[in-house]
């Protein structure tokens, strides 16, 4: 028997992932697209998503990743889960491990994505699923009636404080300066939402708790250095993300936070090994962009496929 070879392999499942095989697949490209867990990526995780164009009125983020998914389907991309644990480069094809067996491919778009950053602080660890979330639009519901806090200042910690505001007695948003990060329209909502208290200037020492879950945070003033304890059953986490490409180190170029490095057509520093999304290097990270850079990445693959054939 004939060892299939693919022409591209699409690591992740996100809005990039989805974009690149939706244009490969489109294209008649043997394209086979590897998610380690469920299509959609982090915006499976976003309540609504009200920049992404033509969905006046906002779309949730699952629905949306839906629709990705069934455009894909409409032209017959092939979906495995698995995950991808090496990646070797054998010149004119590609040899990727997934789950310990090897694929052949001619070509690879990496579209990874990004995971939340945790603070990284005594009892963080210990308290994940009895009080410490990352992702509110996941976890809030298990908070009614109850204060909780959201660390952070940027776009997702104000989205997350307002989704929390549904269930939650009270929202505190603790941020490490004196103003948001977040765009002005979120802004507005946060200092207008009677539930919502920012906490400026501190971050949290230590999470508290006992057999319960979470019951205080320890936050430090960085301006006056005094230190307090807040009551608190839950905290979230919304200090942005980290890229999840640890497993290409050794063979692509990443920068000091771990990012691929790529020209401005999504080429990696591997011929033939593209990526798109928030796993690349680059200034701005929305499912526009990602979606933009998925569709740059198929056509650059589909014109290095020519080259090559
Ligand atoms: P982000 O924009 O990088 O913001 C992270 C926030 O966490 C910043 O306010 C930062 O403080 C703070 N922070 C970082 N490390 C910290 C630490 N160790 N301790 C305490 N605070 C810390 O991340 P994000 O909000 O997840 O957004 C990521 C990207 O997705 C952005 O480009 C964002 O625009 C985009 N996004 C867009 C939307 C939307 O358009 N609807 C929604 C969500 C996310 P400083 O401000 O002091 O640096």
């Amino acid at each position: 028997m004939t060892e299939s070879i693919y022409d591209v392999l699409i690591v992740g499942g996100g809005p990039a992932g989805l974009t690149a095989g939706l244009y490969t697949s489109r294209a008649q490209l043997k394209t086979i697209l590897v998610e380690r867990m469920i299509l959609g990526g982090q915006v499976m995780t976003t309540t609504k998503v009200e920049n992404y164009p033509g969905f006046p009125g906002g779309i949730d983020g699952p629905d949306l990743m839906v629709r990705f998914q069934e455009h894909c389907q409409e032209f017959g991309l092939e979906v495995v889960t698995g995950e991808v644990e090496g990646l070797v480069d054998e010149g004119a094809t590609k040899l990727v491990t997934v789950d310990g067996k090897p694929i052949r491919t001619r070509a690879v778009i990496i579209t990874t994505g990004a995971e939340p950053r945790k603070l990284n602080v005594p009892g963080e660890t210990q308290f994940v699923g009895r009080g410490v979330s990352y992702c509110a639009t996941c976890d809030g519901a298990f908070f009614r009636n109850v204060p909780v806090a959201i660390i952070g200042g940027g776009d997702t910690a104000a989205e997350e404080a307002l989704f929390l505001c549904r269930f939650a007695s009270k929202v505190y948003l603790i941020h490490r300066r004196d103003e948001l990060r977040a765009t002005k329209v979120l802004q507005t909502r946060i200092f207008a939402n009677e539930k919502i208290e920012t906490v400026w200037d501190s971050t949290v020492a230590e999470v508290i708790g006992d057999h319960t879950g979470v019951t205080h945070l320890n936050l430090t003033n960085l301006k006056d250095g005094s230190s307090r304890n807040l009551a608190v059953n839950g905290m979230f986490v919304a200090i942005g993300v980290t890229p999840k490409a640890h497993f290409l180190a050794e063979v692509l170029k990443l920068d000091g936070e771990g990012y691929i490095l790529t020209d401005a057509d999504c080429r990696t520093s591997m011929p033939g090994v593209f990526a798109a999304g928030d796993v690349r290097k680059k200034i701005l990270k929305q499912i526009a962009t990602a979606v933009g850079d998925g569709a740059v990445a198929a056509i650059v693959t589909e014109k290095y496929l020519d080259e090559f054939a």
